[in-house]
């Protein structure tokens, strides 16, 4: 290759990796849903963020169990101001005996400062079904704050998604948002939540065989979903089953481009205006 020809090709290569760059800087990722302050990541929490920031992820929301992690949660907000944010609610499954001590204190932090959203809360049928009525009087309270807040709310509805579409209905006065958080139901539910002003959080489980959510995805349009990880939790294929964090959101969102076939910038660029306008701007 002659010296101007060499030039050109200098020329071309460095038109090609910048705009390799600047396509990577421009995907923007938010995990609407990481319990990143939980222990699991006491290790490595600075480098997992770190991987997180590389991967695109620009900002995480961090939602609520109870008193018992409270303190952390707001430490990690705390030390990662513009990236990590707090909810703040009680988890259905923290739902006990205590549970009036649990609300006061949550609404005791409401009352100093401000949150993203109520959340985690709704209804979870699953693991136990002792505090069934005042897993609901929890849930209907914390929505009221969310209307009283002008928040978004963050729903935990595990196998209780048709009871927790009727709880919403009964709130929903035209002003109440938010996202069925880890959405796992059929299409008509999927459908119903849509037709509530809902959102629907789209994680691991989309990368999962067997769970039938891609055909479900296959229909719903991409301007009512969220991207979320649930870390620790429901690490998506190739990592299922061990321990999840923010960066792989990126596996979620690329499961998603291949069912909806379209490009991953695309799918980042629509679910993050999503998340924004659920959450407010960061
Ligand atoms: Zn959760």
């Amino acid at each position: 290759m002659d010296g101007f020809y060499w030039f050109k090709f200098k020329g071309f290569l460095i038109f090609l990796l910048s705009f390799v760059a600047l396509t990577e800087l421009k995907m923007t990722l938010i995990d609407t849903h990481s319990h990143i302050y939980l222990p699991e990541f006491e290790p490595d929490r600075k480098l997992m963020l770190e991987r997180a920031e590389k991967e695109g992820v620009k900002q995480i929301v961090m939602p609520a169990i109870d008193c018992n992690t409270h303190d952390a949660m707001l430490r990690v907000e705390r030390e990662n101001p513009g990236v990590c944010y707090s909810m703040m609610g009680l988890h259905p499954c923290s739902v006990k005996g205590n549970y009036a001590t649990e609300l006061k204190v949550a609404r005791e932090y409401m009352e100093k400062k401000s949150f993203k959203a109520v959340g985690e809360i709704g209804l979870d049928f699953y693991w136990d079904k002792t505090y069934t009525e005042q897993q609901y009087a929890t849930f209907h309270e914390q929505i009221e704050w969310a209307l009283h807040y002008n928040l978004p709310v963050v729903i935990h509805s595990r196998n209780s998604t048709d009871e927790c579409i009727n709880v919403v209905k009964d709130h929903q006065n035209g002003s109440l948002k938010g996202v069925f958080h880890c959405f796992s139901g059929n299409s008509e539910q999927a459908n119903q939540i849509i037709s509530l002003g809902f959102y629907l959080g789209i994680g691991g489980v989309l990368t999962y065989k067997k769970s039938g959510l891609d055909t479900i995805m296959e229909k719903i349009d991409l301007d009512y979903l969220v991207l979320e990880t649930d870390a620790p939790y429901l690490a998506p294929v190739p990592f299922r089953g061990k321990r999840n964090e923010s960066g792989y959101i990126k596996y979620i969102a690329q499961k998603l481009a291949e069912i909806k076939n379209n490009t991953l910038e695309e799918i980042a660029r629509v679910t993050t205006k999503n998340a924004i306008n659920l959450f407010g701007e960061f």
